[in-house]
């Protein structure tokens, strides 16, 4: 089929959630995608931050591939060998001490905002349930999640929300400390907001809120769905600021492009759940893990984490040298490889001048492009994704 044919019925049959462009993508090897109809794309989207180790890679596809043929599904009522495998590898390089395995970033958050509550209840007996989240956060989207959201637009029609979530201003101390009250269990944050416009928390807010939540026994939650594995040139972002999390929640990147999500915890928040108080039929299947052993594996093997940080550091360098030329770029900010180019314009036609010339980026919050291409990207991809996005600048602003 090509790109046409597919969306006509897509149009038809599936359900009109997303916003979608004009193609759909067929094959990708590395920082390459290909469309219905042939046309090849460099991918500075990358799944929006999943394919961290490239598209295909080579030891994630024959991982997957010998699990296939070996053992696609069990219950969970059963030792599953690569989960608990998976589970050292996360914990062994990480703050946690145990993991709980499910299938998305959104169903992380749920489970770490479960565990906040069992842990709060456990321990301190009914009513202390609320949890506090920022203005501009991205948890998910199922209600709870979409809830701890603290964007009103994600919000509208789906009332009543889930009760219990308070929402303060991002990289704002005072107004986080004003915020805890006698019913506050937990704080759930993202060390850098990806969908928010690309703002990484402060340092001394982020240690300042490490510090409030030792002090009012409230557990700090990570959600590092986008910022995980390597993504911000740090395994994990909370590594960036010399504190580590009670609880943190990662997906996107983990599977290698497999579904996969979890929740990690150390402490008094690792040994909350008991049996039967939560679950998933699919969370930590065995094709999954194998996956996400496979991909973790690269992203540690190969120190991807460095090569977010220096690459990150490159594109920076570039874009910043481009800024003088161009009064459109406003501001280039992110860490690693979580890139965001706020400019003055709407982003889209942009966008949109890009994929014509073969390069797929992303735009949140109208007028920030969002690059988040996989972490081993080459040096030579990335000036010729930049060179594209400097041509479109440029074709703007005359
Ligand atoms: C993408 C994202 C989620 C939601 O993940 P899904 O797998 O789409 O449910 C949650 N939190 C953050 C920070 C994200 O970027």
């Amino acid at each position: 089929m090509n790109n046409e044919k597919i969306k006509e019925m897509g149009l038809k049959y599936i359900m009109n959630t997303y916003g979608r462009h004009e193609f759909a993508l067929v094959r990708g090897e590395g920082s390459w995608v290909w469309d219905a109809d042939g046309k090849k794309y460099l991918d500075m989207v990358a799944g929006i931050a999943v394919n961290n180790v490239g598209h295909c890679h080579p030891r994630v596809v024959a991982a997957i591939r010998e699990q296939a043929g070996t053992l696609l599904h069990c219950s969970n009522l059963y030792w599953i060998e690569p989960q608990v495998k998976l589970g050292k590898l996360l914990t062994d390089n990480s703050f946690a001490e145990n993991v709980f395995f499910c299938n998305s970033g959104a169903e992380a958050n749920e489970a770490a905002i479960k565990l906040a509550r069992k842990w709060s209840s456990n321990k301190y007996g009914s009513g202390r349930y609320e949890i506090i989240t920022a203005d501009n956060s991205f948890h998910g989207r199922t209600l709870t999640t979409v809830t701890a959201t603290g964007q009103p637009k994600y919000h509208q029609g789906f009332e009543p929300l889930t009760p219990g979530f308070v929402h303060v201003p991002y990289n704002d101390l005072a107004a986080l400390t004003e915020a805890v009250g006698e019913k506050t269990c937990a704080v759930l944050l993202e060390p850098m907001q990806g969908e928010g416009g690309v703002y990484a928390g402060a340092s001394e807010y982020i240690k300042g809120v490490k510090k409030l939540c030792q002090e009012k026994d409230l557990l700090l939650i990570f959600d590092e769905v986008q910022t995980g594995l390597g993504r911000t040139g740090k395994l994990f972002a909370y590594q960036h600021y010399g504190i580590e999390p009670d609880v943190m929640t990662l997906a996107k990147g983990l599977g290698g492009g497999v579904p996969i999500g979890a929740m990690l915890a150390k402490g008094e928040a690792a040994v909350t759940f008991q049996p039967g108080e939560h679950a998933s039929t699919f969370g930590g299947n065995p094709l999954a893990t194998t996956a996400a052993l496979a991909a973790l594996g690269v992203i540690i093997d190969e120190k991807l984490f460095c090569q977010a940080e220096e690459k990150g550091a490159y594109i920076k360098k570039k874009v910043n040298a481009m800024k003088a030329d161009n009064p459109l770029i406003a501001e280039i900010r992110g860490m690693g490889l979580l890139v965001g180019i706020e400019i003055t314009i709407a982003g889209k036609p942009v966008q949109e001048y890009c994929q014509k010339k073969g390069l797929i980026i992303n735009c949140v919050q109208e007028k920030v492009l969002r690059l988040v291409p996989p972490l081993n990207i080459t040096y030579d991809e990335i000036d010729e994704a930049l060179a594209i996005i400097e041509e479109a600048l440029q074709h703007f602003l005359t």
